[in-house]
Parts: structure tokens; sequence; C-alpha cells
């Protein structure tokens, strides 16, 4: 719970959808939006629907 908090806390949060879509109109690479369950406020992401981004096993 505690490393999850602290995720949220170094990821940018926008308090509403508009500012996240004013932050993806300027960002220069393709980002999504999303709502986040643990804090309720909107993060961004770089890994967008129908696009898949090779990620390394670590198991
Ligand atoms: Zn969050």
């Amino acid at each position: 719970m505690v490393l999850t908090l602290s995720i949220c806390a170094k990821k940018a949060r926008y308090v509403s959808e508009a500012d996240a879509l004013l932050a993806i109109a300027k960002a220069t690479i393709t980002l999504r939006h999303y709502a986040c369950d643990r804090c309720g406020e909107f993060h961004l992401t770089s890994r967008t629907k129908g696009k898949r981004i090779a990620r390394p096993v670590t198991d």
C-alpha cells in the first residue's frame, strides 16, 4: 500500500480529466490518461491500446 501510494506521488497527477488532456496535447509522445483508483486523480501513461510494448520477463 505504501509502495502504491509512493508510485502515485512520483507520477504526475491531474485533478481533472481536462488537465490530463491538456498535458497530453502538449506532449510529443502518445499518451493516454486514466483515472487512478488509488488517489482518485488522473495519471498519464505511455502505454496505449493496440500497441504492444515488449517488456522484459523478470521471472
Ligand atoms: Zn494515483
